[in-house]
């Protein structure tokens, strides 16, 4: 069964085989092995640092383990073992129709690869998506909920599969304020959103250095913004690669509940942090969402946010 044809599946997926790459971690610049392997229904993804001891590796990805959204998304297990980077492949999953998956690496970060999901998809699309027994829940919200933070605001309203509205602006005249909006009922993760790049600019690369950040960072995996516009030879991959990008990213954290989200998120300026602040908030607030398992309405998230036991997977 094809990848496609599971995106709106009502069972839950996991994929086919184990499959490999490697590449550098843009924060320390040095190469990581990761390798997606199936998992059983109600793992859902979990990672596993190959380099910690192994009674302390397993790091799920979970909305309320995330503890550092500065420059990307990273989440800490209990041990304080953290993975960073994990928004890329996260959106992949989600947009390959992955729930479940165990993702081990060599290092704390997952590979930057090319800036953008496209080579993560392409990993999941050889190792093919499978048809669990399981039911696949879904994350239904009920009414609106809002956060805000400085001049960035984001909100989530009840909607009929999952969209999102998105406003970018930024103080540089190579990035124009744009809004768009991807409704996944019509477009696909893949062709709307999985190529768009990581952006930043030529002057903040020195200061992300001077903190030892983004050492592995180059026009090889990030487009580049100078002064008199876009560094990269070969330009743009989509006019508008900056708002898809940013899209891209809120895929990937909108998936940290594990589940599929049934909702509209408008978002003015989004950000990692943002993303989570508005997680929180909606599942702090028990009226304003439930899970749905096909027909049947679960009581509680309550086993959801029980950490996933490490035995509850093979390696
Ligand atoms: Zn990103």
């Amino acid at each position: 069964m094809t990848s496609g044809s599971l995106f709106h599946s009502t069972y839950q997926t996991t994929i086919a085989g184990s499959v490999t790459c490697s590449g550098i971690g843009v924060h320390t610049g040095q190469t990581v092995n990761l390798t997606l392997h199936p998992a059983e229904a109600d793992t859902g993804i979990q990672f596993v640092r190959l380099d910690v001891p192994e009674d302390k590796s397993v790091v799920r990805a979970f909305y309320l383990d995330v503890t550092d959204t500065m420059l990307g998304t990273t989440i800490t297990n209990e041990y304080g073992v953290s993975v960073s980077t994990i928004e890329h492949l996260m959106a992949a999953l989600w947009g390959m129709g992955v729930d479940n998956a165990v993702v081990t690496l060599s290092g704390p970060e997952v590979p930057i690869m090319d800036g953008s999901s496209e080579p993560f998809v392409f990993l999941i699309e050889c190792a093919g998506v499978r048809q669990l027994s399981a039911h696949r829940d879904t994350l239904e919200v009920l009414k609106k909920v809002s956060v805000q933070d400085g001049s960035s605001t984001a909100s989530i309203r009840p909607f009929d599969g999952f969209a999102l509205d998105i406003t970018i602006e930024f103080p540089h005249a190579a990035i124009p304020r744009q809004r768009a909006v991807y409704d996944f009922s019509r477009h696909t993760f893949r062709h709307a959103l999985s190529r768009a790049r990581t952006f930043g600019f030529a002057k903040d690369v020195e200061m992300l250095r001077s903190r030892g950040l983004a050492r592995g960072g180059s026009l090889d995996n990030a487009v580049v913004i100078g002064d008199d516009g876009i560094l990269n030879e070969g330009g743009l991959r989509y006019n508008d690669e900056f708002i898809r990008h940013k899209a891209l990213d809120c895929v990937g954290d909108y998936f940290l509940t594990g589940m599929r989200l049934r909702g509209m998120v408008t978002a003015n300026r989004p950000g990692h942090g943002m993303n989570n602040k508005l997680l929180r908030a909606l599942l702090a607030d028990r009226s304003a969402w439930r899970l749905v398992t096909r027909a049947f309405v679960q009581p509680a998230l309550a086993a959801q946010h029980a950490p996933v036991p490490a035995a509850n997977f093979s390696l």
